[in-house]
């Protein structure tokens, strides 16, 4: 199978290692990828907003199958745009990404299917949004309708930072405050049947303790030894099918993965919010425990072939990822930083490796730093403690000037796992 992966994050080098490793892939391409992922992939530069140039692409190299990485390409119907010319394409449609596009098109659906999620009111007048944040109180939780690259989050209990943030939005939602540990839940569909995947748990604040500002996510482990071993079975059955069922019956079925972002709360689980793709960092811990051939998996979810499949294998150990970032993120980054030592990382333990997010090689052929995330140094064990463990040996071998990363990841976890 000849396969061309869109986009070019630490999710795409994720995606494309594991199909590196997949007998069946017999070539492999990225558009447009970044300086790890040209170790395993032949790159492309693409403007992968523009689906008639990735449908190009896709048909000139003579790609089987396409996957496409990102949220912003499917919300502007780039999947849709490569199955128009006969390709395969694991990624849901334009209307289905909606899901994720627009906040309250997920929670119309979520009402309609019946699926738990925090009350909320779509709001437009600042009459409306007065009213709504009075009805819930403190901590505020305001949201930006649209696609806002994480950004579009304010939980806060300044009733002022939490108004000015609504009206600086065309439309928002405003909902209740979900308290509870957060779990990340993907699922490859393919617009009928449902196939979880482990559950992994992310970071988001930029610092240790869960301080600091939001970011794209910091680090993340999977599994999760403090979640009921029940949790997949009841997120399957009151979150994920129920989704798929009502997308479907709307017409618009969702094919590619779906990404439930929960709440477990006092009350049971809630959906905070759901995406329309492999979430980034998860993803890194996820596929590293996937023992089934990422390529078949996704293909047959893309042609409507996941009824029959074969339940999927996974590794019985753990996998963490710490990423690294650059000086001044999630502000605006500084970049062009070289980046050394990840020579070392490979030769020393054949259990950790370094996914690369924002990097490029320079003129002088040197990697350097090329975004906000710059990489995700990832390892496995047979417990959490022995993969969080590689996964800091590792990034002690890693050096970036200004360079920050959380020292947490996994902590708690492993400590409560006490393994
Ligand atoms: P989202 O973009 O919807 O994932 O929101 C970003 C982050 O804001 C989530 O990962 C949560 O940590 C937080 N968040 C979103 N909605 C809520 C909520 N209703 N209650 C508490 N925290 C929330």
């Amino acid at each position: 199978m000849k396969v061309l992966v869109i986009g070019g994050g630490a999710r795409e080098h994720a995606l494309c290692r594991s199909l590196s490793l997949d007998p069946d892939v017999s070539s492999l391409h990225c558009a447009p990828g970044n300086a790890g992922i040209a170790e395993v992939a032949e790159l492309h530069p693409v403007d992968i907003m523009d689906g008639a140039a990735v449908a190009d692409l896709a048909v000139s190299l003579g790609a089987d199958f396409v996957i496409v990485g990102p949220e912003a390409p499917l919300v502007a119907g780039v999947a849709d745009a490569v199955r128009e010319r006969g390709v395969d394409c694991f990624g849901p449609s334009r209307e289905a990404a909606a899901l994720e596009g627009s906040k309250a098109f997920a929670k119309d659906v979520m009402a309609t299917a019946g699926v738990p999620t925090a009350r909320s009111y779509v709001c437009i007048t600042p009459e409306e949004v007065d009213a709504a944040l009075d009805a819930f109180g403190a901590p505020y939780v305001v949201k930006d309708d649209g696609l806002a690259a994480g950004k579009g989050v304010v939980v806060t209990d300044d009733l002022a930072a939490a108004r000015a943030h609504a009206l600086a939005c065309d439309r928002v939602v405003i909902e209740e405050f979900l308290d509870g540990p957060e779990v990340s839940l993907f699922a490859v569909t393919d617009g009928e049947t449902v196939l979880p995947l482990q559950p992994a748990q992310d970071f988001k604040r930029a610092l240790d303790a869960d301080e600091g500002p939001n970011t794209g996510g910091m680090g993340a482990y999977s599994p999760l030894p403090w979640a009921d071993p029940k949790l997949v079975e009841e997120v399957e059955r009151t979150v994920l099918q129920p989704t798929v069922d009502e997308l479907r019956r709307r017409g618009t079925p969702f094919a590619g993965l779906l990404y439930a972002g929960l709440a477990i709360t006092s009350r049971g689980v809630r959906v905070i919010e759901f995406n329309a793709r492999f979430g980034d960092p998860e993803t890194q811990v996820v596929l590293a425990r996937l023992r089934t051939p990422l390529a078949g998996l996704l293909r047959a979810a893309a042609t409507g072939q996941l009824a029959a499949y074969p339940e999927l294998r996974w590794s019985d150990g753990a996998a963490v990822t710490v990423v690294i970032a650059s000086h001044n993120y999630p502000g605006t980054p500084r970049t062009g930083d070289p980046i050394t030592g990840l020579d070392d990382v490979a030769e020393k333990d054949e259990h950790a490796y370094v996914l690369h997010a924002g990097t490029r090689t320079d003129d002088d052929g040197r990697i350097v730093s090329a975004g906000g995330r710059v990489l995700s140094v990832t390892a496995t064990g047979s417990t959490l403690t022995k993969a969080r463990d590689r996964a800091y040996r590792a990034l002690g071998r890693i050096g970036l000037d200004g360079g920050h990363h959380r020292g947490d990841i996994a902590a708690k976890a492993a400590q409560a796992a006490q393994d």
